[in-house]
């Protein structure tokens, strides 16, 4: 498999200038314009961004030279709208967008959109992000919670005109010469940075956009199920773009915070139940938590320690899919350490008493057959 520097055709120890040429290369080979229907130029194009994308960015550089092709592209830490930092492709709109650095572009400068290739885009404001922490009941149940965002807006009284370089449609054509011939290229205008409108009228306190920072409170409901590290996204809750351009995402990461007494693993979990030497020998009933209240289970006589009791139900609910994990009850015998004198002399007539002889039979299993069985 071609790795980023062979799409790109450089060497590992080019310098930034040189990966963008690179780029800008491959870019004007391949671009769909210039080869309308053709799948594999298409293919290489994207290929070209998505190899420009990484190896541009220093961090991201840094990261794929560590992990190697194979790992940096196959990360992602899975689950639901996708995981942490992985690596997530680029669709045809991110490779336009990212034109307005390669091909030059300015105007709005900070807008994550920029128009160019197929027509004008509607420039699309950023995506904010936010963490949210859970306790492992709410995020067994679901929950809705609220939280304060600054988000940019358009200032009121704000006006947006028409970009008179590019009539509005964000784009110039231009001829180039390159050493595959006189090509056409559409390139994002300089004047509105692909906007295609520019701000007419600034309100006093807008930026250079015509935004102003304001807080909200959003909304954000959370399904019952999810993990830390889940993403979910708020449509239209980031930042405002400037004139009739879309709002961006909030992006939220969820968190769920450890339990004092219940593990997590997947949709099961975990439960450490000790009893009593004398509850043991003799059967008892006992409480237990749950994420969904406390449940009475009965504990029969003569039960063994190690002994994993199965709640079934009782676990997370499945974010995916129908259905909860189960519950299982680890059931641990506690025995006594300070003894009074007239226990002692009782255990110590009972030692010879050969029906405190340990005889395991077939059913109390070992600790590592359990563990087998609770995965199959
Ligand atoms: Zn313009």
């Amino acid at each position: 498999m071609a790795d980023f520097y062979d799409i790109l055709g450089i060497s590992k120890s080019a310098s930034a200038s040189e990966i963008k040429k690179a780029y800008r290369k491959k870019a004007i080979e391949f671009h769909p314009d210039k080869n309308p229907g053709d799948a594999t130029a298409e293919e290489n194009f994207k290929k070209a961004a998505e190899a420009y994308e990484t190896l541009s960015d220093p961090q991201k550089k840094a990261r794929y030279d560590q992990l190697g092709h194979q790992a940096y592209t196959s990360g992602g830490a899975g689950g639901f709208g996708g995981g942490a930092g992985g690596f997530g492709g680029m669709d045809m709109d991110d490779i336009f967008s990212q034109f307005g650095d390669i091909f030059g572009g300015g105007g709005f400068s900070g807008f994550s959109g920029f128009g160019g290739g197929g027509g004008r885009r509607r420039v699309k404001g950023k995506d904010l992000r936010i963490r949210v922490s859970l306790t492992l009941e709410e995020a067994a149940l679901g929950v809705e919670k609220k939280v304060k965002v600054k988000r940019k807006k358009q200032a009121p009284g704000v006006t947006y005109k028409t970009c008179s370089t590019c009539n509005g449609s964000g784009q110039v054509t231009r001829i180039q010469n390159t050493i595959l011939g006189r090509m056409q290229t559409s390139a994002p205008c300089n004047t509105c940075g692909g906007a295609g409108q520019m701000m007419d009228k600034k309100p006093a306190g807008a930026d250079a956009q015509g935004l102003i920072i304001d807080e909200e409170t959003v909304s954000i409901k959370i399904p019952a199920g999810v993990e830390t590290d889940m993403r979910l996204k708020v449509g239209g809750k980031g930042n405002e773009a400037p004139g009739d351009g879309i709002s961006g995402d909030l992006l939220v990461d969820i968190e769920v915070k450890a339990h004092d007494n219940l593990q997590r693993e997947g949709n099961n979990l975990h439960y450490d139940l000790y009893i009593s030497v004398p509850e043991a020998v003799l059967g008892t009933s006992k409480e237990i938590q749950t994420v969904t209240g406390k449940v009475r289970i009965p504990i029969e006589a003569g039960i063994q320690s190690g002994k994993i009791l199965r709640l079934r139900g009782k676990g997370m609910p499945s974010i995916n899919s129908y259905g909860n994990g189960d519950l299982l009850v680890h059931v641990n015998v506690w025995t006594p350490r300070d003894l009074t004198r007239e226990q002692k002399e009782f255990f110590e007539s009972m030692m010879t008493d050969s029906h405190f002889d340990p005889a395991p039979e077939k059913g109390d299993k070992s600790f590592f057959e359990k563990v087998k069985d609770m995965f199959s």
